[in-house]
């Protein structure tokens, strides 16, 4: 066995990236505003800014893509999806969606109505923004050790069933339209929730008569932490324990721009067939007819092959594997990041990077500038910029537990050269780390600001 992972596959096709000197970015990122979203990617090196969407797909995938059925109603990659969808999640019903945001969306119009709460372990940005932009309210109720940048506990993605118990006595289950878990927590690292903690929600939430919805973005590279890290499921395949998670809920929305290693597309899947009917309506009026909802029948077909790709247990554990590899290397150098790795990212701890920036200095957003000045390396700040609010009832500013910048790692893109170049990014600014400062708003739009929030240096 080697000591590092080796990729289950060989590279068909290459396209090229190209290093810039450090004048040519600074001036990259003036321009930019100090928000590395407006940094065109061709002046990036190494772009970690998301695994979402940025995968590449197999040869299998795009063979599929030429399959692609164009017909507008009943084309067949609709059928190769359902048939993937039902088998995997056992959902019965579901529309595709362009992405996991627009099948947030149509839920959440279908279901949640002004000022009542959506608990999750920890929601997403899109989704916190989707719940908002229903007049809704988005809780995050995720364990004491999940908000703990150094537990080792082995299921930092799990939420507080007290906590959700509690929230349930407190507003009540008339005021709760679903209750979610994000599988695996993006926001809070990429951390797994074990399969006794998707159990005891569905139960906890089903007792109360609420439903129960999966953000199933990263279910297989979940999957593959339990196999690994719970005990009773070391002998069973990533498919039966997907299937085992997905049994104890009642539908789930999904980014196939993660674990189905493609670069567009999602869906929203459930039992409920009344709530499927509306799904529809909305579906009909914001993505396109329920047959291919927003994508084109090749993406459908994509989709269904990546699905099954996703599963695979030789490509997860390079995938796992080679995430952990990069945080290795990191922790080696002393570098602090949120501990143990997760499943599709690497997140360094601005908090304890920069302790000299309080976060109203956004020091994530001035780790993230300082990657890219350094290395060309585009990763992405998960701290206050995303998630600090005003409270609407006291109007103080509530800035979030975690100050991260996330390292997401695209799959099947990088090779490990790319990540000893990016721990050596990282060694240097490590060393200089004292001449860093924070940054200040000088555009910041209500919702969704770090897309397009614009900054200066202090
Ligand atoms: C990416 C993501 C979403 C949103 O999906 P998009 O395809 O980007 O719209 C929702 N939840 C989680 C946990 C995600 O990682």
């Amino acid at each position: 066995m080697a000591k590092f992972p080796v990729e289950p596959f060989k590279i068909k096709a290459v396209e090229p990236i190209r290093q810039t000197s450090r004048a040519e970015r600074e001036q990259v990122l003036r321009q930019a505003n100090y928000n590395l979203f407006a940094v065109p990617a061709q002046d990036i090196y190494i772009d970690l800014m998301t695994d979402s969407g940025t995968s590449a797909m197999s040869d299998h995938q795009w063979a599929g893509m030429m399959m692609g059925d164009e017909s507008y109603a009943g084309c067949r990659n609709f059928f190769n999806l359902q048939e993937a969808i039902r088998s995997i999640t056992g959902f019965q019903y579901f529309v595709p969606t362009h992405q996991g945001r627009a099948a947030e969306n149509v839920l959440f119009t279908c279901t949640v109505q002004p000022g009542q709460s959506v608990p999750s372990n920890m929601h997403f940005d899109t989704t916190q923004a989707n719940i908002i932009a229903r007049g809704g309210k988005p809780v995050n109720l995720v364990a004491e050790e999940g908000l703990d940048p150094v537990s080792h506990a082995p299921f930092k993605g799990d939420i507080d069933l007290g906590k959700l118990e509690a929230y349930i006595q407190q507003v009540g289950a008339e005021n709760i339209p679903l209750g979610m878990l994000t599988v695996t927590n993006n926001s809070g690292g990429g951390q797994p929730v074990s399969m006794a903690n998707i159990r005891a929600t569905g139960n906890l939430l089903h007792q109360h008569g609420i439903p129960f919805f999966l953000d199933a973005c990263r279910y297989a590279e979940n999957a593959y932490f339990i196999k690994l890290r719970e005990s009773g499921y070391a002998d069973k395949s990533i498919l039966e324990i997907a299937r085992e998670m997905f049994s104890y809920a009642d539908g789930c929305t999904m980014s196939a721009k993660k674990d189905a290693l493609v670069n567009i597309g999602g869906f929203l899947a459930m039992n409920d067939e009344l709530l499927y009917e509306r799904a529809c309506q909305q579906l009909i009026l914001r993505e396109g007819f329920p047959t291919y909802g927003g994508l084109a029948g090749r993406d459908l077909e994509a989709v269904a092959r990546g699905l099954w790709e996703g599963l695979d247990e030789q490509y997860l554990a390079y995938r796992i594997g080679h995430t952990k590899y990069l945080a290795d290397r990191l922790l080696e150098e002393g570098i602090p990041l949120l501990e143990p790795a997760g499943g599709h990212a690497v997140y360094l701890d601005a908090r304890r990077f920069l302790p000299h920036i309080p976060q109203a200095e956004l020091p994530g957003q001035a780790l993230s500038c300082a990657l890219y000045v350094e290395g060309g390396i585009r990763g992405v700040e998960i701290g206050s910029v995303m998630f600090a609010y005003e409270d609407p009832d006291s109007g103080e500013m509530l800035y979030p537990a975690l100050e991260l910048v996330r390292l997401a790692i695209p799959r099947r893109v990088y090779t490990q050269a790319h990540l000893d170049y990016v721990v050596e990014s990282c060694q240097r600014i490590y060393a200089r780390r004292q001449e860093l400062r924070g940054l200040r708003y000088t555009y910041a739009p209500a919702l969704l600001r770090h897309f397009t929030a614009r900054f200066a240096p202090l």
